[in-house]
C-alpha cells in the first residue's frame, strides 16, 4: 500500500466514510500502525448496497452474456497473477503470516477465478417431465441479487475469493466487509475488478469493525444473501439476522479438528502432518489439527518427533525466507492464546514444549509452538478453538475409542487420519463427523473440492460446483403449449 489512508471502494470510486472516521491497522510483527482504513457505518453500507443494487439492475451487468461474464473473471485471475507479489506482501504486513505462505496462496488464487469463470456459462436448468404432454415445465437458475460477504483476517483474499468468484460467475453483485485487521489487500484488489472490465458497483468494499459495518450489512434489507467466514459466535448472530429476514446464509466457521495416528502409520510423515496441521500459520487456520490422538504403540515415537520439530521451528520476521513461524495477527489474539495455555495448565495439562512468548528482538505478537500432554478430551482446552500454535496430544487404544473422542466436540470442520490400512482409512473417513477428511495428508485444498463445516463449523458449502446453488435461486416455469381453450374449472369431466 502506498498511501496511509484508505477510503471505501464503492461504485468504482474511492469514497470518504460518511462520518469521516478512520481506524489504524497494526502490523503484528512490529506492533505499530501502518495504515488507516475507513471506519464504515450504516450510511456507508447503505451507499454500497445501493451501488450494488444499481449495478445488478444495470443492463451493463444484467444483460452481459454468461460467456462474457466468464471472460471478465478470467481477466481478473490474470490481473491477480500479475499483482500477486505485492498482494502477498501486503497480507503478510497485515496479518503476520509467512510471506512464503502468502506467496503460495496468492499464486494459486487466479485458479479460483478461472475455475468459476468456466462455470459462468454452464449454469443450466432442466426440463421436468410433466404428466400432461401439453405442458412444458422447465427450471432455470437465477442470480440472487446483492450478496453481502463478511470475511476474516487469516487468509483475507483467499477466503474472499471463494465467495465472490462463484457469486459473480452466477451474475450477482457484491458488497464485501473485510476483517478490520486486514483491510489492505482487498482494497488493493478492488480496482482490478474495473480494470478487468467489471462494471462499477458490481464489487464494492466497505471497511470497518464487525458491529459497526458488518451488522448493518448482514441486516440490510437490500442484501439478498449473506456469506460469512469467521467465528462460530459471530456466525450464529449473522444466521439469526438472516433468519429474521428469511434470506439465505452460508457460514464457514471454527473448528477443533482431530488429527489421528494409528500404530501402522508412517510415523515420520504423520509427525510432519501434525506439525503442518497446527503450527503452520501459527495455528491460525480454521482447519488446524489442534487435537492430536496417537495410538498407544506409536505414542512416544510420534510425540518425540513432533516435539523435536516444534523445538527447531524458526520464529521471526514473516518477511524473512528462513522464518517458519511468524507472529499471531493481533494483540488480543496473543492474550487469548496465553489465557488458554494458563487454563490448560489449571485443568491439569502438562506443557511438553513452549507455553510462553519467545525471546526475540521483535516487539510483535509472537508465541512459541506449544504442546500439551496429559489432557482429557473433555477439558476446555480440548473443546474450544484457540486459533494459535497450541496442540493437545492424547493417547488411544482402539479404533472405536478414537472415533468417539474425535467426534466428541461441537465442531465438525476437518479431520486427519494416518494409517497404511486401506480398509481402516475408508472406515474412518465415513465415521468421522467432519466436512473434510484427509488420509495420510493434511491441509490439502483446491477450488474444485467442496468444503463444508458440519455441526457448529458451518452451514452450506464453499469451493466446487455445489457452491453455485448457494448463489442462485431455482425457478420452475410452466408453459401450456396447447391451443385448446382453458377448461371451466368448475365443470368436472365425466
Ligand atoms: P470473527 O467472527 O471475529 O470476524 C469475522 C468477520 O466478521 C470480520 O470481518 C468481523 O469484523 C465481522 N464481525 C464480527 N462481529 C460481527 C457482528 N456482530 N456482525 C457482523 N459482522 C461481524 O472471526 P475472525 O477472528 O476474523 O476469524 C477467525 C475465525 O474464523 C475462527 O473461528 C476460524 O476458525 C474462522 N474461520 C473459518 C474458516 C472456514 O472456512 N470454516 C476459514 C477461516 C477462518
Amino acid at each position: 500500500m502506498t498511501s496511509q489512508r484508505h477510503q471505501h471502494y464503492i461504485a468504482g470510486d474511492w469514497v470518504e466514510p460518511a462520518d469521516g472516521a478512520y481506524f489504524a491497522s497494526i502490523n503484528p510483527t512490529t506492533g505499530q500502525p501502518w495504515y488507516e482504513a475507513a471506519r464504515g457505518s450504516q450510511a456507508d453500507v447503505d451507499r454500497a448496497v445501493d451501488a450494488a443494487r444499481a449495478a445488478f439492475e444495470s443492463p451493463s451487468w444484467r444483460d452481459l452474456s454468461q460467456t462474457a461474464r466468464g471472460r471478465l473473471l478470467r481477466r481478473l485471475g490474470d490481473l491477480i497473477g500479475e499483482h500477486s507479489e505485492e498482494l502477498a506482501r501486503t497480507e503478510t504486513l497485515d496479518n503476520g503470516k509467512l510471506l512464503r505462505e502468502m506467496r503460495a496462496q496468492l499464486a494459486a488464487l487466479p485458479e479460483y477465478f478461472y475455475y468459476y469463470a468456466g462455470y459462468a456459462d454452464k449454469i443450466e436448468g432442466s426440463v421436468v417431465p410433466a404428466a400432461n404432454r401439453a405442458i412444458l415445465n422447465y427450471t432455470q437458475r437465477e442470480p440472487l441479487g446483492v450478496v453481502g460477504a463478511i470475511t476474516p483476517w487469516n487468509s483475507p483474499l483467499l477466503l474472499t475469493s471463494t465467495k465472490i468468484a462463484p457469486a459473480l460467475a452466477a451474475g450477482n453483485t457484491v458488497v464485501i466487509k473485510p476483517s478490520e485487521h486486514t483491510s489492505a489487500s482487498l482494497l488493493e484488489l478492488a480496482p482490478l475488478f474495473e480494470q478487468a472490465g467489471f462494471p462499477p458497483g458490481v464489487v464494492n468494499v466497505v471497511t470497518g469493525y464487525g458491529v459497526e459495518a458488518g451488522t448493518p450489512l448482514a441486516e440490510h434489507p437490500g442484501v439478498d444473501k449473506v456469506t460469512f467466514t469467521g467465528s462460530t459466535g459471530t456466525g450464529a448472530r449473522i444466521a439469526e439476522q438472516c433468519g429474521s429476514r428469511i434470506v439465505p446464509v452460508t457460514l464457514e466457521l471454527g473448528g477443533k479438528s482431530p488429527n489421528i495416528v494409528f500404530d501402522d502409520a508412517d510415523t515420520g510423515s504423520a509427525a510432519m502432518g501434525i506439525v503442518a496441521g497446527v503450527f503452520a500459520a501459527a495455528g491460525q487456520t480454521c482447519i488446524a489439527g489442534s487435537r492430536v490422538f496417537l495410538q498407544r504403540g506409536v505414542y512416544d515415537e510420534v510425540l518425540e518427533k513432533v516435539r523435536e520439530r516444534a523445538a527447531s521451528i524458526v520464529i521471526g520476521d514473516p518477511l524473512e525466507p528462513t522464518t517458519e513461524l511468524g507472529p499471531v495477527a493481533f494483540a488480543d489474539q496473543l492474550s487469548k492464546i496465553e489465557d488458554y495455555v494458563a487454563l490448560g495448565r489449571q485443568e491439569g495439562g502438562k506443557v511438553l514444549h513452549g507455553g510462553h512468548r519467545p525471546d526475540l528482538d521483535l516487539p510483535g505478537y509472537f508465541y512459541t509452538p506449544t504442546i500439551f500432554t496429559g489432557t482429557d478430551n473433555a477439558m476446555r482446552i480440548c473443546q474450544e478453538e484457540i486459533f494459535g500454535p497450541v496442540v493437545t496430544v492424547m493417547p488411544f487404544d482402539a479404533e472405536d475409542d478414537v472415533v468417539k473422542l474425535a467426534n466428541d466436540t461441537g465442531y465438525g470442520l476437518a479431520a486427519g487420519v494416518w494409517t497404511r490400512d486401506l480398509a481402516r482409512a475408508h472406515r474412518m473417513a465415513s465415521r468421522l463427523d467432519a466436512g473434510t477428511v484427509w488420509v495420510n495428508t493434511y491441509r490439502a485444498m483446491s477450488p474444485m473440492s467442496p468444503r463444508s463445516g458440519f455441526k457448529q463449523s458451518g452451514l452450506g458449502v464453499e469451493h466446487g460446483t455445489e457452491v453455485l446453488r448457494e448463489y442462485t435461486r431455482l425457478k420452475s416455469v410452466w408453459i401450456n403449449t396447447s391451443d385448446e381453450p382453458a377448461a371451466d374449472p368448475f365443470v368436472l369431466k365425466s
